[in-house]
């Protein structure tokens, strides 16, 4: 590899076998691989072909226009679509045949006009909310989302419901029973209206990885699919069978070597402790390194794992490495895998204060993405 700066190294192989192993635990329940926010940073074309090689039956997506995306990339996956806004992409989305989340009535006819004029039939999934308070149906207002859709069942198609919880990084929060008991209310309502579901969905990772009780018939993990833990609560991705995918480069950009006491970066955070060697790493926060992470995220550098000395800027940091010799043109691993002896993306969500899922999707547009292990 020569480019000199910042780059995220995608193991597609890795992530087509996070999936595979999910599906092996689900049993019957089918996988739909989340590949929001650009893949949770990955780059949402290859994982998401990377996903269906490994297994995944189903797509999901935040925003319309990224299931739009998936299609005109021509992916031919079912694809489900969950966050539309009141003027979003229904036509363009029943059009390429893509299921919508729906979480409120407005949407819901928004769907009924624009399948009517397209002459289509739209697939819906009634997203219930059964706790989290933040998008979804409550089990109040469902009744008349209901309505809505028997009658004008010529042109919707209600065959799916789902939920998500908000506490599933915990197995044993009282939330989750109470959670699942509104989700089970819900799809009783459903079904005692006529309406008979394909699928039905509450798990995202966590669940999937600790409740099967909630599998259903599909599954919605993300993180787990990048081989990033859920929560430390429930482990390690390595504790949990996940394999990380995403490995973050940069090469050093120059190397010196200055006094004891000397200050590093904007606003002198660090000290020299004595006449050290100083390796600049050519990525900042504008690339996704947390400045929440000055003077503590770690970096592994010609074997040596090290945490940056002082700021984190907008393009760059330094590392102390003390009396080691370093070349320009090393190469530094922020994060990839630990058992290569590698920080992880949990090393630095904790540096940082912050959630694996962050330190990924924040991974900027300039951080070049080098795709190895591409399944065929
Ligand atoms: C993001 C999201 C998921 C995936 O969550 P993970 O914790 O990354 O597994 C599943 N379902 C919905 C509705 C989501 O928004």
């Amino acid at each position: 590899m020569t480019t000199p700066h910042a780059r995220a190294v995608i193991d597609l192989g890795a992530l087509a076998s996070n999936v595979d192993f999910i599906n092996q635990q689900t049993g019957d329940a089918a996988v739909l691989a989340v590949v929001k926010a650009d893949a949770y940073g990955h780059g949402l074309i290859p994982s998401a072909k990377a996903a269906v090689a490994g297994g995944a039956s189903w797509l999901g997506t935040a925003l319309f226009q990224e299931a739009l995306t998936l299609r005109a990339a021509g992916i031919e996956t079912r694809i489900l679509t969950w966050l539309g806004t009141v003027d979003d992409q229904f036509a363009e989305c029943i059009a390429a045949d893509i299921d919508l989340g729906v979480s409120h009535r407005e949407a819901l006819l928004a769907i009924v006009q624009e399948a009517r004029r397209l002459g289509k039939r739209a697939r819906v999934h009634l997203k219930i909310d059964t706790g989290l308070s933040r998008n979804g149906v409550t089990l109040d207002d469902l009744d008349q989302l209901v309505a809505i859709a028997n009658s004008e069942s010529d042109a919707v198609n209600v065959v799916g419901a789902m939920s998500h919880f908000a506490y599933a990084d915990e197995p044993k929060h009282p939330t989750i029973a109470a959670q699942i008991d509104v989700f089970n209310q819900a799809l009783a309502l459903i079904e005692a209206a006529g309406i008979d579901l394909e699928v039905k969905h509450l798990a995202n990772s966590a669940a999937t990885l600790t409740l099967p009780e909630v599998h259903f018939n599909l599954v919605r993990p993300g993180i787990a699919i990048y081989g990033i833990t859920p929560g430390l609560a429930l482990g390690t991705a390595a504790e949990l069978g996940l394999k990380p995918v995403m490995s973050l480069h940069a090469s050093v950009a120059l190397t010196k070597t200055v006094p004891a006491g000397s200050g590093i970066s904007y606003g002198h955070t660090y000290h020299t402790k004595s006449q050290a060697n100083l390796a600049l790493i050519p990525a900042g926060y504008s690339d996704g390194v947390p400045r929440s992470a000055s003077n503590k995220g770690p970096v592994l550098l010609g074997g040596k794992t090290y945490q940056i000395a002082g700021r984190v800027c907008m393009d760059q940091f330094v590392l102390d490495v003390g009396d080691a010799e370093v070349r320009i043109g090393d190469n530094a691993v922020l994060f990839g895998d630990p058992q290569r002896g590698e920080p992880s993306v949990e090393d630095w969500a904790i540096a940082a204060d912050t959630i694996g899922y962050e330190i990924v999707t924040r991974i900027g547009p300039r951080v070049d993405r080098h795709y190895i292990n591409i399944p065929s």
